[in-house]
């Protein structure tokens, strides 16, 4: 028995990052993906302008507002919000086909999205709410990509109060106050979902096989 080969035999995880702009969820996500290979990033749909360097496919699918609304209309979206003006949306089609292939799937989405799919997925779901250290640092960072305006800035930092009312409705939370601890706690706590044992759909057919001597 290839225990390698009935391992890949798991459920894939709905990872659900969220936080306030500028908590380093980015950076985060950025190096969880390249650290796993099985792990794909859901690319959400919006409404909003580019910013320069983002790429259309890779970072958003960049849409207009007609074309958003007619994916609603189609039913194409998991979840869908308004944030700040503009409408975001997690497509539906992509995270369907790489649950199936045992990926897990990694959701930047706000608090809206959470809940929405808390109702939708619940069982597939970890949800991890990153925190900032304190709120300067917040502004710091965001002011440090120096791509939004200070009015942008100013409603960002408004907002990031709003979202981070909602940390209580997450399973874990993360203090980023050093990138590298921040790190290994996310770590960990995808390490432990996945070892829960409803998730391991392999584990029936391997002890089976176990007591028999295989
Ligand atoms: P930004 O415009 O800075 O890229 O994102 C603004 C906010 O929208 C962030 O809090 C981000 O997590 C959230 N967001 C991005 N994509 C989605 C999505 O598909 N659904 C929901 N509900 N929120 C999203």
């Amino acid at each position: 028995m290839d225990l390698q080969e009935l391992k890949s035999h798991r459920r894939g995880l709905m990872i659900i990052l969220s936080s306030p702009s500028g908590a380093g969820k980015t950076t985060l996500t950025r190096q969880l993906l390249s650290e796993n290979q099985k792990m794909t990033m859901s690319v959400s749909a919006t409404t909003r302008k580019p910013r320069p360097g983002e790429i259309d496919g890779k970072d958003y699918f960049f849409v207009s507002k007609e074309e958003f609304s007619n994916m609603i209309d189609e039913d194409e979206f998991l979840e869908h919000a308004k944030v700040f003006d503009n409408y975001y949306g997690t497509p539906r089609g992509p995270v369907e086909e790489a649950l199936s292939q045992g990926h897990d799937v990694i959701f930047d989405i706000d608090w809206q999205g959470a809940q929405q799919l808390t109702q939708a997925a619940s069982d597939d779901l970890v949800k991890i709410f990153v925190l900032p250290p304190n709120m300067q640092e917040l502004e710091k960072r965001l002011r440090s990509r120096a791509q939004d305006s200070d009015d942008v800035i100013a409603r960002r930092m408004s907002k990031s109060e709003a979202e981070i009312s909602h940390w209580a409705e997450y399973d874990y939370v993360i203090v980023n106050e050093d990138i590298d601890l921040a790190m290994a706690e996310l770590s960990a706590v995808i390490i432990a979902e996945r070892q829960k044992r409803k998730r391991q759909l392999w584990l029936g057919p391997f002890v089976k096989s176990l007591v028999q001597g295989g």
